[in-house]
């Protein structure tokens, strides 16, 4: 399979394979059971240049292709599915959203420190209201008149925001212009801003090496260069960001199945059941053949999808289809692989129940299935693959 990659793209994948296997493995069981990601981790995915992997080469990063992030996002998540779902967030999502929207002044002031490690970001938009659901959000940034440096106020606050060690946030809200004009824009938030608060650490089924919480501003003070791109429409005019995200996600899925499946296999292979080899029982051997065929499907469904972006071929709401195809199979392959385990599967010992709890998270971040089969639905019966409301934008 994947017989198609360059030199290039195989030489990152076996680095990333060695990398998840000396210093992600051993520490992945740690992640889970402490809810945290150790700092050596992150210091180590830094040095390897991890964080700036999707980067341009002008701003600091190595340039690589959505490919390559996905090949090394699934070595990951073989490992840990939870680090290397934040680590999505880091890549991809949050530099190549500034990537997009950004002047030339905020691109070089946030991506060369973000790709190094230096200073690590985190997207934040959900809302009570529903996360997709901009329409209701009340989080807003509107003009500062207290003096004509033509800054701007922040106020509300924001649920799920994935932070690891995130300093620098990229925060979709409600926006006003000077004009009274009304969208929905993308601001920078800095931790050390004045009224800027994080919630303490929240307990959570999957992707446990994150923090992932509610996040709020307290009439926090915005310089006018901490709007990226236009502040009436930034919010969802960085696209191409978002899809190549839920691609990377999607390849955490196939890791976090494919990562599963070889630690089962080793263990269907060496366990012995009634006097004889386990994997004689038929329904066992077959279980495997058919996770097996899922998976492969799976990373087919995944790696043609990211071609077809990467070529600018992409139908319409694919990566919709995508990322519930990939990320539902992956969670269903890994309750029947997990059932394999008998009670060592619940045991948090063995270190397996993990990648279910981590494939379930995986079903519901970047947007649960349900909303991305609702833009699926929307693309087949009105040909519009998108949820936002079309009067999110209004003039003064
Ligand atoms: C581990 C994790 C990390 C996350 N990280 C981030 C982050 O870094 N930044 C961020 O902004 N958000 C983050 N999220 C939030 C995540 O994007 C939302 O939880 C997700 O999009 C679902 O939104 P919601 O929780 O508001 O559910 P709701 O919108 O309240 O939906 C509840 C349920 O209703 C159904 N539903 C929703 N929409 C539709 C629809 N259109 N049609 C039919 N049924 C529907 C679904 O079953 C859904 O599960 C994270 C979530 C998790 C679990």
């Amino acid at each position: 399979m994947l017989d198609w990659l360059s030199d290039d793209q195989r030489a990152l994948r076996d680095m990333a394979a060695v990398f998840a296997r000396k210093e992600v493995e051993p520490v992945a069981n740690q992640i889970d059971a402490e809810e945290r990601t150790p700092d050596e981790l992150v210091r180590k995915a830094a040095e390897l240049g991890l964080y700036g992997l999707y980067t341009s080469e002008e701003y600091g990063g190595s340039g690589a292709d959505l490919v390559s992030v996905c090949l090394v996002s699934e070595e990951i998540a073989k490992a840990s599915p939870s680090f290397a779902g934040m680590l999505t967030v880091q890549i991809v999502l949050c530099p190549r959203t500034v990537e997009i929207l950004g002047t030339e002044e905020q691109k070089r002031r946030i991506l060369p420190i973000a790709a190094s490690g230096e200073r690590l970001m985190a997207y934040s938009q959900s809302e009570p209201g529903g996360a997709a659901n901009i329409a209701a959000h009340l989080t807003k940034v509107i003009p500062d008149e207290s003096n004509d440096l033509g800054g701007y106020r922040i106020d509300g606050s924001k649920l799920f925001c994935t932070q690891g060690s995130a300093r620098t946030y990229l925060v979709m809200c409600k926006t006003k212009d000077r004009e009274g004009s009304e969208g929905y824009g993308c601001v920078i938030v800095e931790a050390e801003d004045e009224g800027f608060k994080v919630a303490p650490y929240e307990h959570k089924l999957g992707w446990r090496g994150t923090n992932t919480g509610p996040i709020a501003f307290d009439n926090v003070y915005l310089e006018a260069d901490d709007i990226l791109g236009d502040i009436l429409t930034g919010g969802f005019s960085h696209r191409a960001a978002n899809t190549a995200n839920l691609l990377a996600h999607c390849a955490v899925s196939v890791g976090c199945a494919q990562g599963l499946f070889d630690k089962t296999l080793e263990q269907v292979k060496q366990r012995r059941l009634y006097g004889r080899e386990m994997s004689e029982l038929q329904p066992v051997s077959f279980w495997l053949a058919e996770a097996h065929g899922k998976i492969a499907a799976a990373r087919a469904l995944l790696y043609d999808t990211v071609r077809a972006f990467e070529a600018g071929t992409m139908q319409p709401a694919m990566s919709n289809v995508c990322k519930t195809f990939v990320c539902e199979t992956a969670f269903d392959v890994c309750v029947k692989l997990l059932q394999l385990w008998g009670g060592s599967g619940i045991m948090d010992s063995t270190g397996v129940n993990r990648y279910m709890r981590d494939a379930r998270a995986q079903c519901v971040a970047e947007g649960a299935s349900e909303m991305h089969y609702a833009i699926i639905a929307n693309q087949l019966l009105h040909g519009q693959p998108t949820l936002v409301p079309s009067n999110i934008v209004k003039k003064g």
